[in-house]
């Protein structure tokens, strides 16, 4: 092993409401794995496994990573199983399993991401943990739903992942339309890259698309092809997506739902030859680009995220629970 492992690391979970703080003695590194000291651990859809941070003990066979400033993903596939040949990473059997929220992991290299200055010299480190699933997530699902220039793309739910997706459909060339019920959610999603905004409360899906294209025609956009984006994992997004493609288009839905079933018009989707698909955890082999994005200044990152030291865990919960937090907390030393 090279480098040291570290004295005092500390692991947190809630109880009660409260977050608690334990003493803990990281795993030392395997061959292939690294340790990484937490820069930035984002309170997402999977809290503990978003983080950014740098490599301080290695094992032989990772010796390249010492010192160096990672991006680690929210999902490590084993990257040899036919699942993880598939391109279906989120899938893998073998994923590595990831720890509670912490001050140290030790994870495999094999997926890790290098964010050495210059190639990320624009934003502050803590807060590409952002990068590691609230982004990814529907990043990945835009490259599912093959979201082009020109297209509208129609995003369900004007939250952190929602906004992410706006800007990434901007980025992409398509003109991004936030639906969400919350002014103030939808006043953020305009200024992170939406073009349109809709109060997702008031209008139907047909309404809202009939409204939306009436926007875009005026607004001199051509395609009318509709990818839809449903980024609030509800039911109610779910059936909201669903219908917005039941006269044809794509829908890509978000995973982490709450386990809660959607009606559907399953009649419209079959006639109208509309395609619907998952999006679960990004594959690793796309967060380059989403650095990228960040880098040219077309993902900001600091509009949203927000530092709290990791014994705010509970409180960061919490807040995003109660709509008190309405961007990415990120857990820092
Ligand atoms: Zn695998």
């Amino acid at each position: 092993m090279l480098g040291d492992l570290p004295a005092g690391s500390r692991r947190f979970t809630v109880e009660n409401g409260r977050t608690v703080e334990r003493a803990f003695d990281p795993r030392p590194p395997a061959a292939a794995e690294v340790l990484v000291k937490v820069a930035g651990s984002a309170v997402g859809a999977a809290p503990g496994a978003e983080i950014v941070g740098t490599v301080v003990a290695s094992g032989a066979a990772a010796a390249e990573w010492m010192g160096r400033r990672v991006l680690v993903p929210r999902v490590l596939p084993c990257g040899e199983c036919d699942r993880c040949r598939r391109g279906r990473a989120s899938a893998c059997p073998s994923r590595a399993s990831r720890g509670a929220v912490a001050t140290h992991e030790t994870v495999p290299a094999r997926y890790l991401l290098a964010l050495e200055p210059p190639l990320a010299p624009t934003e502050e480190l803590w807060r590409f943990a952002a990068l590691a699933d609230a982004a990814a997530a529907p990043y990945g699902a835009i490259v599912r739903a093959q979201v082009a220039p020109g297209d509208l793309c129609i995003v369900v739910g004007g939250g952190v992942r929602g906004r992410f997706a706006a800007a990434i459909a901007r980025a992409k060339g398509a003109h991004a339309a936030i639906l969400d019920g919350d002014p103030a959610l939808r006043e953020r999603a305009l200024a992170a890259g939406a073009r349109f905004a809709l109060d997702a409360e008031a209008l139907d899906a047909p309404a809202a698309l009939a409204s939306l294209h009436r926007q875009a025609q005026a607004a001199g956009v051509d395609s009318l092809e509709v990818k839809v984006i449903e980024a609030t994992s509800t039911a109610a997004g779910r059936r909201r997506a669903l219908l917005l493609v039941a006269d044809g288009g794509t829908a890509a839905l978000l995973a982490d739902g709450d386990g809660s079933a959607p009606q559907a018009d399953l009649d419209g989707i079959a006639e109208s030859e509309a395609v619907v698909v998952g999006a679960a955890a990004c594959h690793p082999d796309l967060l380059p680009e989403l650095v990228a994005l960040v880098v040219r200044g077309e993902l900001p990152l600091a509009p949203e995220t927000l530092a709290l030291p990791f014994s705010g865990l509970a409180e960061a919960i919490a807040g995003v629970r109660a709509g008190r937090i309405r961007g990415l907390p990120i857990l820092v030393p």
